[in-house]
């Protein structure tokens, strides 16, 4: 009984995440959901995207936290319309939380929405949001063996983006190992190392995303 209960919520999950896609696909607006764990940079990637995008493309942004305004107060101060949702306890954002962001957005005045997810390495990966990539942030200070430990998040991943190459230096990180694996997981999977702290890398990122809206 259990797993019906899983599967009946997952199906209805699905149904409104096409609901969102279609919102998204009529106003001719990308959304990244970007998912990671609890400080791998989600936030800063999310800052960094508007810094070098905004000129060029009308980022929105869509926080999900399950306690605290903080990253949706670091968005705002950018200038970027940012929608919080306060998941009340949930360890993951779902289609529903999503299409009510999209709702409470000007999408008419938007380019791409930033799907900034609640930390979490397991089950946000098993909830379609709609969006139209799905990006993972990992971060050296991590650890090289994330790839291989969560699975699944990286399977699903459109982009990985390995950040705080700046700390390289300062940890045992294997990039060329955390590349291969993640190869042999997920061929389709676009990688870039890069530092938001830096820049480093940064540009390849921003250049991947803009190419997204173009199309
Ligand atoms: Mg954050
Ligand atoms: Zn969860």
């Amino acid at each position: 009984m259990q797993i019906k209960v899983v599967e009946n919520v997952l199906a209805a999950n699905d149904a409104i995440a096409a609901q969102n896609r279609e919102t998204l696909k009529r106003s001719g607006v990308i959304a990244l959901n970007v998912m990671g764990s609890p400080g791998a940079g989600k936030t800063s990637l999310v800052e960094q995207t508007i810094r070098l995008l905004g000129q060029r493309l009308r980022p929105a942004v869509i926080e999900g936290d399950i306690a605290t305004r903080y990253d949706a107060e670091r968005v705002a101060a950018l200038g970027a319309p940012v929608v919080h949702i306060a998941t009340g306890g949930e360890c993951h954002l779902d289609a529903p939380m999503v299409g009510q962001g999209l709702a409470n957005l000007d999408l008419a005045n938007a380019d791409v929405v930033l799907i900034e997810n609640v930390g979490n390495l397991v089950c946000p990966a098993e909830y379609d949001l709609g969006e139209t990539a799905k990006v993972v942030v990992t971060s050296v200070p991590e650890g090289d063996d994330k790839v291989e430990k969560y699975p699944l998040m990286f399977r699903i991943a459109d982009a990985v983006v390995i950040n705080k190459l700046d700390t390289m230096p300062s940890f045992t990180y294997d990039l060329d190992r955390v590349r291969a694996r993640l190869l042999d997981l997920n061929p389709n999977a676009v990688s870039f190392a890069l530092s938001c702290a830096t820049g480093q890398g940064l540009d390849a990122w921003a250049e991947w995303v803009a190419a997204r809206a173009a199309t």
